[in-house]
């Protein structure tokens, strides 16, 4: 059963502090910036800095490209100044996992950084044959103390990025695995920023279930704004998957945010080229702006009845996602018709049908959770999602994860029922829940050991 929130925070109240990321600041009031990643190995520098200028004619105003090891740190300082000399001036972030070196090594190169609390974290101490959560806490304290000093010194933005699915053990045992226990990890972080009187930081709550996305922002923005500490949300639905599925459940999740007026920076997540990512992300913001949330009461069953003239189909899409996921993270929805004169009824049921699927009202089809690929994917992870869903995609209510690799995998395909992650050069992983079937399987290999499970 849904925890439906009622939270009052809405722009007027949320008011968040004004950062420096780059030659950009978000924050305060500052207009939503548009950011995306790159998916090529951040090694090969010439095709990294090709996508940044692609991403940027789009109007990409932050670009973020995974930094697994030490020896990428050379690539990332040759991008950036192959981008500079373009003239490109757009926040270069760098994303780093499970490297609290590589973190500190690139401050004063990028703009920003992303960690993820869940990575500096330990378990729960061992003290007198008891689990002591305040000394951990300490420790993982003790741990970020030289990145955020650094950060601080040469100016350096942070992203604290919490994922629903690679929470710390020792935040699962004392909050459970929900919206709580994201805010709890997250506000953990809020003190260690304060404690260390660092500013230039910015939040993520993400998940790939809609609904818990929200329930964490909102939870995170009413607990800092009762802290008095409000720092930006960046928002984002991870493991969102491709084609109309990901734009909706992006959709679904960011524009209830944003409708309520929180965020300051947003990404959609596609298992799709780049690009993709910043113009859905823009047709969003345009939708966002003409919706009037008073417009569409419930009728007295618990549905939403959209009714729209909107022409342009990722604009339509985005506004009845947005609108939906706003509703039903608030009194929640049982059902939605969508009509208009400019789509056939077939498409307008489509829709209906990916938004009742994204908000887990629903579930009309197998459900695809699949990573948007990034540095460390090392197969065709997209031409694997479109093989997956061929065969697999009549199974409502299964949840079949694909994703690019075994660092971040296995613990971000978070509830999944079956998994295929990446593990080496076009070879990959079967799971079943968290179990690990097969190793180092080709793809096919993989299909017909996941039909052999489901069946
Ligand atoms: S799961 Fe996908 S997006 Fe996440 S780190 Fe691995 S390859 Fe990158």
């Amino acid at each position: 059963m849904h925890v439906y929130l009622f939270f009052s925070v809405k722009k007027k109240d949320f008011i968040s502090r004004e950062i420096t990321i780059g030659r950009q600041k978000i924050g305060g009031l500052h207009p939503v910036l548009l950011q995306s990643m790159t998916n090529t190995s951040t090694c090969d520098v010439a095709a990294t800095v090709e996508q940044i200028i692609r991403l940027s004619n789009v109007g990409c105003e932050m670009v973020r490209f995974s930094v697994p090891a030490m020896r990428d740190v050379r690539a990332v300082i040759e991008i950036k100044n192959l981008v500079r000399q373009k003239g490109i001036d757009m926040p270069l972030v760098a994303d780093v996992h499970f490297q609290p070196a590589v973190a500190e090594a690139l401050v004063g190169i990028v703009d920003k950084i992303r960690v993820n609390p869940g990575n500096y974290s330990t378990d729960n101490h061992e003290k007198n044959g008891k689990r002591t959560f305040n000394d951990s806490f300490e420790t993982m304290k003790e741990k970020a103390r030289s990145l955020l000093q650094l950060c601080d010194r040469d100016g350096t933005a942070l992203r604290i990025g919490v994922n629903h699915g690679s929470l710390s053990h020792r935040i699962v045992e004392r909050y459970g695995n929900g919206a709580e226990a994201l805010c709890a990890s997250a506000m953990e972080w809020v003190k260690i920023c304060q404690d260390f009187n660092f500013q230039n930081v910015v939040f993520s709550m993400k998940a790939s279930n809609v609904l818990v996305m929200i329930q964490a922002t909102w939870l995170l923005a009413e607990q800092m704004r009762a802290t008095g500490q409000c720092y930006p949300l960046h928002l984002g639905v991870t493991e969102a998957g491709s084609g109309l599925d990901g734009r909706v459940k992006s959709a679904a999740g960011i524009g209830a945010l944003l409708l309520r007026g929180l965020g300051d920076t947003l990404r959609v997540s596609l298992t799709e080229k780049p690009e993709n990512e910043i113009l859905f992300a823009k047709k969003m913001l345009q939708a966002i702006e003409t919706i009037d949330v008073e417009k569409y009461p419930l009728d007295t069953q618990g549905r939403l009845v959209y009714e729209s003239e909107e022409q342009d189909r990722e604009q339509w899409i985005a506004a009845a996602a947005a609108l939906s996921g706003y509703y039903h993270s608030t009194i929640g929805i049982r059902d939605i018709w969508i009509s208009n004169p400019f789509f056939s009824l077939k498409e307008c049921k489509l829709l209906a049908n990916a938004i009742l699927q994204a908000c887990r009202v629903k579930m009309s089809y197998t459900e695809i959770i699949s990573c948007p690929t990034c540095a460390r994917t090392i197969y065709d992870l997209e031409n694997a999602v479109e093989k997956v869903k061929r065969r697999f995609i009549n199974y409502p209510g299964l949840k079949i994860a694909v994703m690019g690799c075994v660092v971040n995998g296995p613990g971000e395909m978070a509830d999944a029922d079956y998994g295929i992650v990446g593990s080496s050069k076009n070879k990959v992983v079967v799971y079943k829940g968290k179990e690990r079937i097969s190793s180092n399987v080709s793809l096919e290999e993989a299909l017909t050991i996941l039909e052999t499970l489901i069946h």
